[in-house]
């Protein structure tokens, strides 16, 4: 399912051109536009899901892939053992401003 007015879904669906730095059959990810962090990355699902209160259990594999490929893009990137926070925004309240599942990861701070 895609969302016509969803910014990451036309990123996904390459209608806005942006740089992956891995993507595979359920995930892009690619560095944020404006960055929190000498390292800020978004880990986006292809599907649209609209946030974490949205997630079924249908979805269990792709939240525990999430983590995983945190996992390897922090190795990727060399934060690994410098450390790094993994953070899910959650509704306007939360901060979230794309209402399309992500995952922020952000490092490499010195
Ligand atoms: P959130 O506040 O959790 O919804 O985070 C959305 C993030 O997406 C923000 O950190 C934005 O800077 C980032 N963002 C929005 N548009 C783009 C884009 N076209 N390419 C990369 N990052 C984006
Ligand atoms: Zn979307």
């Amino acid at each position: 399912m895609s969302d016509n007015d969803c910014i990451f879904c036309k990123i996904v669906n390459r209608e806005i051109p942006t740089e992956f730095i891995f993507e595979d059959d359920d995930f892009v990810v690619f560095r944020d536009i404006k960055p929190h962090a000498p390292v800020h990355i978004l880990i986006v699902p292809r599907r649209h899901i609209r946030s974490i209160n949205d997630i079924t259990q249908d979805d269990k594999d792709i939240m525990s892939k999430f983590f995983f490929l945190a996992k390897k893009i922090a190795e990727q990137e060399g934060i690994a053992r410098s450390g790094y926070k993994l953070l899910f925004n959650v509704e306007k309240g939360g901060d979230q401003f794309v209402f399309h599942l992500h995952l922020h990861l952000l490092g490499g701070w010195k």
